[in-house]
């Protein structure tokens, strides 16, 4: 949108991430920093929310802090379509004009908003981490890892509207319900035909074989090169299932081809937020440890007590892992 008056922009806008009309848990993340962002700025959190069915996914978003979600309802919006998802939202944006426009950094929100900035003319900055606000300016202060990792990028969108940026999963908390939320939900009149959406989804195949989702695990148990052979790795396994949780690892085991790559961890990979972490002979780079400082709890096992991950790690154990992990699944057994 070529913009001469930043007067008609208001309000910070969240679009909804959805798999077949439910709701992922970024878009609540995203609800938490918007909350915090219009609080600042006096301005109003706006939830975009498509789908086939997503009534009572509306109400849980209300409920956890959207002053108004927009929903929109079509059998041909049950599933993400670039063209379908772009027509409804930059349409709708033509008259609501937002501030502040957040989207979840997924398969579908990576492709989406920047095909929504095509259209809008206003740019995006993606992947963001940090999010502060600068009040004097009204400006979004997005932060970003950059050069693959080593500094943290801030940039800012002072000449154009709305300022938009996908932020990561499972960077930010999810926000508690309130018990006495005040949004409303507002069922959307928009224009939408078949022949508007170019592709058309046959089937669904899950990435993953085994069908874990990492980013929803409460306990990870993550492997690095320390493990030494894939006969040691798949051993984690037998910790994982002992102790309700999934296997995660570095980035150089799925290129060794030890794991796919939905479980690497890291820049690259996925941002996890568990309530405990465990590296088995993880060095601790800077691109593995971006995606684990949502952790609650981290462990980490490794024979050099100058690694790196001891200096992001609440517990460390200085040893081999191989013995340390024997030892645990003796115990658990
Ligand atoms: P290493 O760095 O080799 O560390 C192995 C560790 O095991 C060492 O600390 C060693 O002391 C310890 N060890 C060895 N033997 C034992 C033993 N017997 N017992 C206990 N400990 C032992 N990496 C990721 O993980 N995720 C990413 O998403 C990612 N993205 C990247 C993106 C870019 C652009 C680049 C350039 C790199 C990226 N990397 C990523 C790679 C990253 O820089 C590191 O190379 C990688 O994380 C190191 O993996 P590692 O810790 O398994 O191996």
């Amino acid at each position: 949108m070529g913009v001469t008056n930043f007067d008609e922009y208001r309000d910070v806008f969240v679009v909804a991430d959805t798999i077949d009309d439910v709701v992922h848990p970024v878009t609540y993340e995203l609800i938490g920093q918007a909350r915090r962002i219009a609080k600042e700025l006096g301005q109003l959190v706006q939830v975009m929310l498509l789908g086939e069915n997503v009534q009572s996914e509306a109400e849980e978003l209300v409920a956890h802090g959207a002053d108004i979600v927009h929903v929109f309802e079509s059998p041909l919006l049950k599933y993400y379509t670039t063209d379908g998802y772009t027509k409804v939202l930059t349409d709708f944006f033509e008259d609501h004009k937002p501030n502040i426009l957040l989207i979840g950094a997924t398969n579908n929100g990576r492709d989406l908003a920047p095909r929504m900035s095509g259209r809008m003319k206003n740019g995006v900055v993606a992947d963001c981490t940090i999010l502060t606000v600068d009040t004097t300016e009204g400006l979004v202060e997005w932060t970003r890892p950059a050069l693959g990792g080593n500094i943290l990028a801030e940039i800012i969108s002072p000449n154009h509207r709305p300022q938009m940026g996908s932020v990561r999963p499972n960077v930010f908390k999810k926000p508690d319900r309130i018990a006495d939320s005040w949004g409303r939900i507002q069922i959307e009149p928009f224009d939408l035909n078949p022949e508007d959406i170019r592709m058309k989804r046959l089937d669904f195949i899950p990435f993953s074989k085994d069908g874990y989702n990492i980013q929803e695990a409460d306990i990870i148990v993550a492997g690095g090169c320390g493990m030494g052979s894939k006969e040691n790795f798949d051993k984690l396994y037998e910790l994982a299932d002992a102790i309700g949780g999934v296997v995660g690892a570095t980035r150089p085991l799925v290129e060794k081809g030890w794991i796919e790559l939905p479980y690497q961890v890291g820049q690259t990979g996925k941002t996890v937020s568990p309530k405990l972490y465990l590296a088995f002979g993880i060095s601790g780079a800077i691109q593995h440890v971006s995606g684990i400082s949502g952790a609650d709890t981290i462990v980490a096992i490794n024979n050099d007590p100058n690694a790196e991950i001891f200096q992001h790690a609440n517990y460390g154990i200085v040893g081999d892992c191989m013995e340390v992990l024997n030892d645990m699944l003796a115990h658990l057994k």
